[in-house]
């Protein structure tokens, strides 16, 4: 295909139907019955094709408008996309759809689900849900579904899934303390069970190494891991470790 030059009107034509594109689409599966998945495949092709219009101006040096239009396209992407996964795991999926180095086609609806963060992200916006983005009925109002950091709720089930913690591996809830594969930011949230493991020498229960969190955290982002090395992972505790390192010393 030839590349078409890019001049500063073309680019602002662009970007401006795009952003009618947006927000017809917004309007269209607002108002019928549409299953999460079809809108986050519509929501996904205006992702596609805003990356295609971003590599058509790469040369251009953008205006106020057409940076303000842009920003009003990714916002409304953003948004919308983010208004399709579960509060948990909305931090984790925000950082993936708004990285724009990331081509569309390697987001799957799996890999946007798949890590939870300690902190839930709540839907902003005047009179609307925090789990579900649901315009608040005068019921709820009177029902007073509101938590302390003051998000709004539609429902007593949406109320729980914005606090409750699921291992991100087996799905169930979470009472006690939750393991963090990634710490620092906190994500990636297991519980006791799928943390732990029992060592291969005395059976004590112990956790599993740093390096078979990392691996897991790759795998619920369902990415092809390159190897099979975590097959060979044999978890042993401290002490049956150097006992076995010393054994293995005098035998040689
Ligand atoms: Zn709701
Ligand atoms: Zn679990
Ligand atoms: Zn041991």
């Amino acid at each position: 295909m030839k590349k078409m030059g890019a001049n500063k009107e073309f680019v602002f034509d662009n970007f401006q139907s795009l952003l009618s594109e947006c927000k017809s689409l917004r309007k269209k599966l607002g108002s019928a019955n549409y299953s999460e998945r079809i809108k986050f495949h519509k929501w996904m092709e205006k992702r596609q094709k805003l990356e295609i219009t971003e590599d058509d101006c790469y040369e251009v040096e953008l205006e106020y408008f057409d940076k303000k239009c842009l920003k009003q396209v990714i916002q409304i992407i953003c948004n919308e996309l983010l208004k399709l996964i579960s509060p948990r795991k909305r931090k984790h999926a925000q950082k993936l759809i708004c990285d724009f180095r990331l081509p569309s086609e390697k987001l799957s609806w799996e890999r946007l689900n798949s890590v939870s963060s300690s902190q839930s992200l709540p839907i902003e916006g005047k009179n609307l849900c925090a789990t579900c983005a649901k315009k608040i009925s005068w019921w709820s109002f009177v029902s007073k579904n509101i938590d302390e950091q003051g998000n709004q709720f539609c429902s007593h089930s949406c109320r729980e899934e914005f606090h409750h913690l699921i291992c991100d591996k087996c799905n169930v809830k979470i009472f006690d303390t939750p393991y963090y594969i990634n710490k620092e930011e906190r994500e990636g949230i297991v519980c006791f069970d799928c943390a732990s493991t029992k060592c291969l020498g005395c059976h004590k229960t112990i956790l599993h190494s740093s390096d078979y969190f990392q691996k897991l955290l790759l795998g619920l982002e369902r990415e092809k891991t390159r190897s099979s090395h975590s097959e060979n992972y044999f978890p042993f505790c401290k002490s049956c470790q150097t006992k076995k390192i010393s054994q293995t010393e005098e035998e040689e």
